[in-house]
């Protein structure tokens, strides 16, 4: 491959601590979209007792322009400098060294480092940025306290910001005004940020459990200052919330939040400044959906639980990402669960982790939550480290107990406060303050793929037990062909013929927590007087997937019966997703409702006491991608036309029970939580509809129409658009116009009106994919554009995967033009191809040719180098 040279793998197991320290570091940064000027003063402290022969400082992309070292120009020979940084010969044992770079922020279209874009200056340092911007030691145990001075015009940016407190400002000469940042809190590189730019701030205070008040600050554009009301409450929710759940209040004087459109992730836990992709900040009732919403909450709330569990208690080096990660995603799951539904909130999670992880587990880039190597860190921020990471820590929780969790979190911020640290620091805190053992659970880091666990039960009328085995194996993964067993913690409940929970020991209890640390265990449960039907792996206790042999009958019981809204929503899954592969099976034949489902699906449209939001889980279908999980081969057509005719079956089934619902839950928009979940079973409802058979959908179509035209809000709009638009059968050229005059100057909601076309499968629909990208409004420069065609285009399964190879090889073509853009983002939308063995010959092989010729595309950047080769590793 082209980018061999520098694909050379880092390991774990490689780490040496730092020969010296940087204590302090203070930044002169004179801001110019074309050229800027970093001065850098570092203070350095040799920590091992021999001297060193070289120092060598992280630098990529500077132009060095003066070097000195403890106020002295440094003689040639005193240095070199290569592509990768900066090494100084014969370093003292203390010493000062200042360096002077320029570098070039408009032309950073990586947006890693300094960048300009929009009219403003911003940074995006983790997990390599900072390399970017100085020469430094960018690796997050080098712990110092920063000191920024920032220059620029003050006409176009009045605004000057960086981490910590503001503790000097004035005029420069020519209009230039400057301002001085200290952070008092030492910390990583990564963890840096600077903001320069014609902002307005929407302000608020915060007032902590020990008395001291935080300033709030959400920097927008002055027109999105009436946008920010939903992040800036969000806010302080989540202040409040790790006050009382974890014993954490927030630490400086000012907290600020800094929006842009140009971000190329969800947003970032810089000390004090975060910087968030707009996304997640701004929202309004008539362009946000009500699902923006939440992702605003939960987003906020993740960054703002770094501040614990991440910046003052930080990593010892990237392998130790899940650290933060895992446990800062458990943290905003649990937050978001106390403010919502909880039931909800769980089947959301675990559908993102199906999503995402299960198939990344079970493909060529499948990692350890802990990896053991790898070339470029940004091709590590995947769901196995955040998504699977998370369900580990809550994996803790569960056999730790809530009491037992908080004790451990406790001794581990009290240990380690200010320190930069492993996993293997937090695993020793939750044994230490709970004198446990979790040798065996360590293996859950170290080892990739997922587990399949096994259920058998046996029910004994004459001697009333119930006895079950459970067994778990895990599928060989590129690098672990044997794996060992893992404790699996499995939330248990047997449920009798009453639909009650039995007791499942003399306690009383009726639920329990089995724990399956060997490859097969077998439990035997007394005193069953009657038959009873096991509720396994309740609320979705460990991330495996569960073989629970239940006949039709039992899940459709489940369904009705079962108190653990996580299984009752899986058994109703279940079941549709057993119709949907018998119509995979068998395509063309006129499937009817199998009448488990349709009694499961009965009573839950029947129950009108019921949450709306978790009703509306109940009655959705399982996704294309998930269905084809579960296929040997997935047959991409096949589940698309057998999903589309189960709905269709429901949508005539239950005509009119839809139909009432729809009208039914009409009301005049308000945001709390019962109005959302009414919003999210009407629009369902609708689309059901549409989907029921061609006489009565047009009909419905009509009602689409007209719910387009009159919502008061975006979540409605957005809805009908959406089925108008992606229903194969009719016509939306007009509403596609209408959406984008209406709304093309509102960046977010074009993202939508880009991504829902991209996934419709109309008959043009690559010509229409080709036409979006030569839009006036599309621009590859920024993020959240490109993802929003070329993201949502892979999962517009039938065209992207279209037999005849044409959805690949565009696709790739389009990830050759972006690599030379931004890599980052480029390497990060490739990763669907690496999932080619999933499928038949003819596209198995129409996917590697895209990957080979990615790989030997000149100029092949290192993120989607490394990608390329783990996913085909016949492409070099
Ligand atoms: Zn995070």
């Amino acid at each position: 491959m082209m980018a061999s040279e520098n694909n050379s793998l880092i390991h774990r197991s490689d780490y040496q601590p730092l020969a010296y320290l940087i204590t302090d570091i203070a930044l002169d940064v004179r801001l110019d979209p074309e050229n800027t000027e970093v001065t850098a003063r570092l203070h350095l402290q040799r920590q091992s007792p021999e001297p060193a022969s070289a120092l060598h400082l992280d630098g990529e992309g500077l132009e060095l322009l003066e070097i000195r070292r403890d106020g002295q120009s440094l003689p040639e020979t005193g240095y070199a400098v290569d592509g990768s940084g900066l090494t100084l010969f014969q370093p003292e044992q203390d010493f000062v060294l200042e360096t002077r770079v320029r570098i070039h922020p408009a032309a950073n279209l990586a947006l890693s480092g300094l960048y300009h874009a929009g009219g403003h200056f911003l940074t995006q340092c983790e997990a390599e940025g900072f390399r970017r911007i100085t020469y430094y030691q960018d690796r997050p145990d080098c712990l110092a306290r920063f000191t920024v001075t920032l220059h620029a015009p003050q006409k176009t940016c009045p605004v000057l910001l960086a981490n910590g407190n503001c503790v000097a400002q004035g005029n420069d000469p020519q209009g230039f005004h400057w301002a001085r940042w200290e952070d008092p809190y030492p910390k990583p590189s990564y963890l840096f940020a600077m903001v320069a730019g014609d902002l307005a701030a929407m302000r608020d205070t915060f007032t902590t459990q020990s008395g001291r008040q935080v300033a709030l600050e959400i920097y927008v554009a002055e027109r999105d200052l009436n946008a920010c009301s939903q992040a800036m409450d969000s806010l302080k929710r989540a202040m409040r919330w790790d006050e009382v759940v974890y014993g954490r209040e927030y630490d400086l004087d000012r907290y600020m939040i800094v929006a842009t459109d140009s971000f190329n992730m969800g947003a970032m836990e810089n000390k004090g400044l975060n910087i968030f992709n707009a996304k997640y900040v701004l929202a309004s009732p008539e362009t946000a959906t009500d699902t923006d919403y939440q992702g605003i909450e939960s987003v906020i709330a993740h960054e703002y639980f770094h501040n614990w569990t991440g910046n003052r208690v930080t990593l010892r080096d990237w392998f130790q990402l899940s650290l933060k990660e895992g446990l800062t995603v458990f943290r905003d799951q649990e937050f978001s669960a106390d403010m919502n539904s909880r039931g909800v909130q769980r089947i959301g999670d675990v559908r993102r982790l199906r999503a995402a992880q299960f198939p990344e587990d079970a493909g060529p880039l499948a990692h350890p939550v802990r990896p053991d190597a790898y070339s470029e860190i940004n091709n590590f921020y995947t769901a196995t480290v955040y998504e699977k990471g998370a369900e580990l820590v809550r994996m803790l929780h569960t056999l730790l107990g809530k009491e037992g969790f908080r004790r451990g979190t406790d001794l581990y911020f009290e240990r380690h406060d200010g320190h930069a640290v492993t996993i293997e620091d937090f695993v020793e805190a939750m044994e230490d303050a709970n004198h446990a053992d979790l040798s065996r659970f360590r293996t859950w880091y170290a080892q990739a793929g997922t587990p399949l666990v096994k259920a058998h039960g046996v029910y004994d009328p004459k001697a009333h037990t119930y006895t079950l085995t459970l067994s778990q194996s895990t599928p060989p993964t590129p690098g672990q062909p044997l794996k060992e067993p893992v404790p699996i913690p499995v939330r248990v409940a047997l449920i009798n013929t009453q639909g009650e929970k039995a007791a499942l020991d003399i306690s009383g209890a009726r639920e329990k927590v089995l724990v399956l640390e060997e490859a097969t265990r077998t439990w035997t449960f007394q005193n069953m007087p009657d038959p009873v039907i096991p509720s396994l792996l309740r609320g979705f206790s460990a991330p495996v997937r569960l073989e629970n042999p239940l006949d039709d009958q039992s899940r459709s019981f489940l369904a009705c019966v079962d108190d653990d809204p996580f299984n009752r929503w899986e058994s109703i899954q279940e079941l549709a997703l057993k119709s949907i592969l018998a119509g995979v099976q068998n395509p063309g034949t006129v499937q009817t409702l199998p009448s488990a489902l349709e009694r499961a699906l009965s009573a839950t449209l029947q129950d009108g006491a019921m949450d709306p939001a978790f009703r509306a889980e109940l009655l959705s279908l399982p996704s294309e991608d998930y269905v084809g999980e579960q296929m040997a081969v997935i047959a991409v057509d096949a589940i698309h036309q057998a999903r589309d005719a189960l709905l269709s079956i429901i949508g005539n089934h239950f005509h009119g029970e839809w139909l009432n619902l729809y009208h039914d839950l009409a009301a005049v928009y308000e945001r709390d939580g019962l109005s959302i979940g009414r919003r999210r079973l009407r629009n369902m409802a609708l689309s059901y509809l549409v989907y029921s058979d061609r006489h009565r959908a047009d009909d419905m179509t009509l009602h689409a129409r007209q719910q387009y035209v009159q919502a008061d809000n975006m979540t409605d709009r957005l809805a009908a658009f959406q089925l108008l638009v992606q229903h194969p059968l009719h016509d939306a050229e007009d509403i596609l116009m209408d959406f984008y005059q209406k709304w093309q100057d509102h960046p977010l909601v074009i993202d939508k009106w880009f991504a829902i076309q991209a996934m419709a499968p109309r008959a043009d629909a690559l010509r229409h994919v080709q036409y979006l990208l030569v839009h006036p409004a599309f621009d590859w420069k920024v993020p959240n554009r490109v993802r929003a065609v070329l993201g949502a285009f892979t999962m517009n399964h039938t065209v992207f995967h279209a037999a005849d190879g044409s959805g690949y090889a565009f696709f790739a073509e389009q990830i050759r033009r972006l690599d030379d853009i931004n890599p980052q983002t480029a390497a990060r939308l490739a990763t669907p191809l690496s999932r080619w063995q999933r499928y038949d010959e003819v596209r198995q092989k129409a996917m590697t040719q895209a990957l080979q010729k990615l790989a030997a595309k000149p100029h092949l950047s290192r993120d989607l180098a490394e990608v390329i080769q783990r996913a085909y590793p016949g492409a070099a």
